[in-house]
């Protein structure tokens, strides 16, 4: 992610489940060239290969609650030694508590990273609407939605032909208690994020097509910073 004269940059997708960051992560390591780490990926990469790990934290994940601070502050740790994040990186879903985001605060300072935050704001309504049909490839990770963007073909991926997969915590029990531990832990970050004095930027997250939202996403993080 190119910052002239200036250092790395973090780009922080911050959002509620169902926001679009997954989307917009995928969409945006095109254009900045950086990787894209998800830590909810991580961790269902950990519960796929049931090592573990991916058994300590699986039940809470099924349950819609979030994993343990210290857990995934490791995995993050671990995750941004690797070459490929030398020079900028795109996070989603972590930070997602103020001890997370304290940790990652030291930790881009120690590595000279700057953060820059863009929110994603989409309405309740549509978050619910999102996350109720959605699909997604296991193969490329494209992600479906069955009332607003279906796959060509009855459950197969438009790229890959593979059979498309709900996620086990979509169902409607679990994505409510996804919106209260955003409610309860994740949202207070605003505050944090706007007091700390980092780049923040609210972008509209619905409304136009995900690749508009993207483009307009890359020009605010290209300008200088
Ligand atoms: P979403 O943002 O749609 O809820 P994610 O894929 O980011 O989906 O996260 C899925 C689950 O993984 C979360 O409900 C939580 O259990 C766990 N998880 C992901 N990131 C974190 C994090 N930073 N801290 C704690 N738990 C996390």
């Amino acid at each position: 992610m190119e910052n002239p004269g200036g250092p790395p940059l973090a780009l922080i997708l911050f959002g509620p489940p169902g926001s679009g960051k997954g989307t917009q992560a995928k969409l945006l390591k095109k254009c900045l060239e950086v990787p894209h780490i998800s830590t909810g990926d991580m961790l269902r990469e950990h519960v796929d290969s049931d090592d573990d790990l991916g058994r300590e934290v699986r039940n809470g994940m099924e349950a819609g609650l979030l994993v343990s601070d210290e857990l995934v502050n490791r995995l993050v740790v671990e995750r941004l030694k690797r070459p490929d994040a030398a020079n900028g990186f795109i996070l989603d879903g972590y930070p997602r508590t103020l001890q997370q985001a304290a940790f990652l605060s030291n930790l881009l300072d120690s590595k000279g990273v700057r953060p820059v935050v863009v929110h994603l704001l989409v309405d309740y309504n549509r978050i619910i609407s999102r996350l109720s049909g959605r699909l997604q490839c296991p193969v490329c990770g494209t992600v479906y939605n069955l009332s607003t963007k279906p796959p060509k073909v009855d459950n197969k991926c438009d790229n890959e032909g593979a059979t498309l997969v709900s996620r086990p915590d979509d169902s409607p029990d679990v994505v409510r208690h996804r919106l209260e531990e955003y409610d309860v832990q994740t949202r207070p970050l605003l505050e944090y994020f706007s007091k700390s004095g980092n780049a923040f930027y609210p972008v509209k997250g619905s409304g136009i097509p995900p690749q508009a939202i993207a483009e307009q996403i890359c020009g605010l993080v290209m300008q200088k910073q």
